[in-house]
């Protein structure tokens, strides 16, 4: 298998990632849907709002182009009878002119063109010819595109025939608005002032602009326009164009039908877009804490759900610590994968175990005896002295083995060192420890004995091995020695030389013996008094 490098994102990284970048785009996503669905609702909103605008202004505008032209039809039937009075043609003139402010000028011309009569007086309009002679042919009402008159001012001229009686066509009368002054129209639009950056304004035919919310402009000819072409053919309508600036409008239009006027009210697009950043801003904050909420919630979870996974990969990288069972047992399963894990973590750590605890056996026991080893014995002993726990040694060789290897051969010695390792547990209690520390040579350690008690299970085994009929051996004897440990006193290994010297002794005094070192520091004293007794191999 080729190795992997160890990865540097934990599960609990990963899902605050994963929680994160879904929130985001969650986010993100309801955000452009709601971007993109309240912007084409504004515009919308707005196309309409332009249109209806228009509408209303271009109907207004309509209602005082009729009412201007009835006034004028009115003066027309009551000239027509009374054409050649000079007096009662000026007296009309004044009527109309004095009668609201709908006109700044108003004048009859007869057949030919030529100006009749006039008011007011001052602008000396008498005598004159009119400069535009359509209405003369046409013979109908006319409402004019816008023209510089003969004062020199930009004015309209609204004019209705006049004929006699008969139905003979005599002239016309005529009322010329100054687009530059105030006048009807231009209150009309001005109370109508939107406060939301819309443009307002009145186009005559020939794209004059006849009125507009900013007077300025009064005058000039507005270019090429899809905005404008559409006012000036189209009834009423929307449209998203640029305008002549290239600048994106929203606009809506309608026609004044008895001029051929347009009407348009248009505004700059980025309107709705700074109105649009204002709102998302808006439901940016609305939604942030919430958000920050739902993200903190998850984490929490996440931070949950990972725990046993994290607790467990923690417990699988130390499976061999002898607490790992209960490490592992001590993890919270809550859901179905993490208990499935922490079980085969469970039997990991169990084999393992089993394992070690047999590795250690095995570094710890004699093979052919089955007897702890030296090893063994030595950890055991220091564990005792740590513990401050007295204990007995009985050091135990037996006698003339060779003789055993040399008469039986060496399969017949094992055998015999194993019946003996047999016979040592059979004569030792279940605390004490029997251990093979060399080739035929043994110890029992007992732990809380008294040297009084340990030389007497030493005796017991001397005996019981004596006493044994060892297969194809027959009888064999041992020598045993026996020493005391206890807290405070001579290092351990002073002791286990001390168990040696008795059992060297043992052998001294003839083997097939017990000696112990009271005994035997008893002896010695009755050396020095030169009282050997006969038989001092005894632990009484
Ligand atoms: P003594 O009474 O003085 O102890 O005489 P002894 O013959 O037993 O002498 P010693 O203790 O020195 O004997 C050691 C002999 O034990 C040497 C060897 O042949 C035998 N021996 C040591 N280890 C083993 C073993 O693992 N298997 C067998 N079969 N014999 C062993
Ligand atoms: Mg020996
Ligand atoms: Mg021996």
């Amino acid at each position: 298998m080729p190795a992997q490098p160890k990865p540097k994102l934990n599960l609990r990284i990963l899902l605050l990632i994963f929680v994160v970048l879904s929130a985001v785009a969650t986010l993100a996503n309801s955000f452009w849907v709601m971007f993109k669905i309240r912007k084409q609702e504004l515009i919308e909103n707005a196309l309409e709002v332009n249109k209806a605008y228009a509408a209303r202004i271009a109907a207004s505008v309509e209602q005082v182009l009729r009412s201007d032209l009835d006034k004028l039809k009115y003066g027309s039937a009551v000239i027509g009878k009374t054409f050649d009075d000079k007096h009662s043609l000026a007296a009309e003139t004044q009527r109309l002119f004095g009668q609201d402010a709908s006109f700044n000028a108003v004048l009859i011309a007869d057949a030919a063109g030529t100006i009749i009569a006039s008011a007011p007086e001052d602008l000396g309009l008498n005598g004159r010819t009119l400069q535009h002679k359509a209405p003369l042919r046409l013979r109908t009402p006319i409402i004019s595109n816008a023209f510089e008159s003969m004062a020199g001012n930009l004015v309209v001229f609204i004019s209705h025939p006049v004929f006699d009686v008969k139905g003979e066509y005599l002239g016309l009368i005529g009322g010329s608005v100054r687009l530059e002054q105030r006048n009807t129209l231009q209150a009309l639009i001005d109370t109508n002032v939107r406060k939301d950056g819309a443009h307002l304004y009145l186009i005559d035919s020939a794209r004059r602009v006849l009125y507009h919310n900013q007077p300025e402009q009064i005058g000039d000819i507005v270019g090429q326009g899809a905005i404008v072409d559409a006012a000036l053919s189209q009834e009423t309508g929307t449209l998203q164009a640029p305008d002549e600036q290239g600048v994106e409008m929203l606009a809506g239009f309608a026609k004044v039908p008895s001029s051929g006027w347009g009407v348009i009210s248009q505004q700059p697009i980025e309107n709705i877009q700074t109105i649009l950043r204002q709102t998302m801003v808006k439901v940016a904050q609305g939604i942030a804490p919430l958000a920050l909420f739902g993200i903190v919630l998850i984490w929490w979870l996440g931070a949950r759900i990972s725990a046993p996974l994290s607790r467990l990969a923690d417990c699988a990288k130390r499976l061999d610590t002898p607490d790992s069972y209960e490490r592992i047992s001590a993890v919270p399963a809550r859901y179905f994968e993490s208990w499935q894990i922490r079980r085969a973590l469970l039997l990991g750590a169990t084999l393992l175990q089993e394992k070690i605890g047999k590795l250690n056996q095995q570094a710890q026991t004699d093979a052919l005896t089955g007897l702890a080893n030296r090893r063994a014995m030595q950890e055991i002993l220091a564990r005792w002295q740590d513990a401050n726990k007295a204990f007995a040694v009985v050091s135990m060789d037996i006698d003339h083995f060779k003789r055993v290897n040399d008469t039986f051969g060496h399969g017949v010695g094992d055998q015999t060192l194993r019946t003996i390792a047999a016979l040592m547990q059979q004569n030792s209690r279940s605390n004490d420890l029997a251990c093979r520390v060399g080739g035929e040579e043994f110890v029992l350690l007992l732990p809380n004995s008294s040297l009084q008690t340990a030389a007497e299970v030493a005796e017991r085994l001397r005996a019981s091995i004596a006493a044994a009929d060892i297969d194809t051996v027959g009888h064999i004897t041992v020598s045993l020695g026996v020493a005391l440990w206890s807290p405070g006193g001579d290092p351990i290994s002073a002791v286990l030389e001390r168990a040696d010297q008795l059992l060297y002794q043992a052998k001294q005094d003839g083997r097939n013996r017990v000696v112990v070192e009271q005994a035997l520091i008893a002896r010695l004293n009755a050396d020095a008094g030169d009282a050997r007794p006969e038989n001092a191999h005894d632990c009484a």
